[in-house]
């Protein structure tokens, strides 16, 4: 007979390699206990939750390089700008609907989306969602947008382009700069998908964010770098145009309209959101990201010393030939380990993945090669 709910405890993290999810800041942990019975879909109703919103959006604007870019930056006019959505996919089929709502409609046929065929899975959810045609184009050798390939895709019916900064499989960067001149001379917005890699990103010598001329809405998870808890994904605009043309009316809320997908949504992920922020923004993000750098470069030479393919780590992620047999045997020894759709083995340097836990799976790995 199966224990009872009460009885049963969620999984460690010791042996998770794979996921993009963590171990949430212990602040985040208890915000998201005291916010659990708050609804911050109807923020009259629930004001100190949507307070905390306010300031988790003005949180990732500075995450983003919005707060640069928007004059006026104080939690209340940021407000205007983004939202804590329930993750990555949510912000995803947002930007996608708010840019097909906003194109031109002298398209000829079904609107269409670029993306590089590196791009996260949700967007294939958006298009069968929002009845847009999704166009991927090919990547370079490197795993990287390929910008030839995107200026080819971009017809009159094209109503966004896309670009990752870090890619779920890779962790690689676009060239947002050249997407985002691409973007603006199609005249289309470029929307920039950092989920995974923006909480990153800030530390890094990359060019990605509203700093750059062109970018026009960005998605950045708390809950996978961001160390919040689940549910709390984020979708910022340049412009708040892009999330005007979200919005609905709400005849029964004590608000009179809504920009999010879901109505009722968790005030725990949004409360969470706000503590990892003040916890972690910007030095205690800055370590995660060193810390996570030098592991990352760590494992790959180890790796690489064992004879097998490496792909040279980019952002904190690992991905790497390991033989079937030896993939399967470290899987029954408990690790959790995916595959990319090349079938390598990958492992994202999240801050429970520690150089002892990696240490660990290595011997296991001796153990079985
Ligand atoms: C994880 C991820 C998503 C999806 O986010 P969810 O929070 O799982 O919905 C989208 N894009 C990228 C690049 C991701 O890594």
């Amino acid at each position: 007979m199966q224990s009872s709910v009460a009885e049963r405890r969620p999984q460690s993290f010791e042996r998770v390699l794979s996921s993009m999810c963590t171990e949430p800041h212990p602040a985040a942990r208890r915000a998201a206990e005291r916010f659990l019975a708050t609804n911050p879909g109807d923020p009259a109703t629930y004001a100190t939750i949507a307070a905390l919103e306010r300031e988790a959006v003005a949180g990732l604007a500075e995450v983003t390089g919005l707060t640069g870019v928007v004059a006026d930056a104080d939690p209340e006019s940021l407000a205007a700008h983004g939202y804590v959505t329930s993750g990555g996919t949510e912000s995803n089929v947002q930007a996608v609907r708010s840019a097909r709502d906003r194109a031109d409609t002298g398209a000829s046929g079904d609107p269409v989306v670029v993306a590089p065929e590196s791009a996260h899975f949700s967007f294939h959810k958006a298009a069968s969602v929002l009845g847009v045609e999704l166009r991927t184009v090919p990547t370079d050798a490197d795993g990287r947008a390929d910008v030839d390939a995107a200026a080819a895709a971009l017809d009159g019916d094209a109503v966004l382009l896309v670009g990752v900064a870090g890619t779920t499989e890779y962790g690689r960067v676009d060239p947002i700069p050249a997407l985002a001149d691409l973007a603006v001379d199609a005249g289309v917005p470029l929307h920039v998908d950092a989920a995974w890699g923006g909480f990153h990103l800030p530390f890094s010598d990359h060019d990605w964010g509203f700093a750059v001329d062109g970018v026009d809405t960005v998605t950045v998870d708390p809950h996978k770098v961001g160390r919040a808890a689940v549910p709390a994904g984020g979708l910022l605009a340049r412009d708040r145009g892009a999330l005007d043309a979200l919005a609905i009316d709400t005849p029964y809320l004590e608000t009179a309209s809504q920009a999010s997908l879901t109505g009722t949504r968790s005030g725990a992920g949004v409360a969470s959101a706000a503590a990892a922020m003040e916890e972690l923004w910007r030095d205690g993000y800055r370590a995660e990201y060193e810390r996570a750098s030098d592991v990352a470069e760590w494992l790959a030479g180890e790796l690489h010393g064992r004879g097998l393919r490496v792909v040279d780590p980019e952002l904190p992620l690992v991905a790497f030939d390991l033989p079937d047999a030896t993939f399967e045997a470290v899987r029954e020894r408990g690790w959790r380990l995916s595959r990319t759709g090349a079938d390598e083995a990958r492992i994202v340097v999240m801050p429970h993945v520690s150089r002892a836990s990696l240490t660990a799976f290595l011997e296991d790995v001796d153990d079985l090669l």
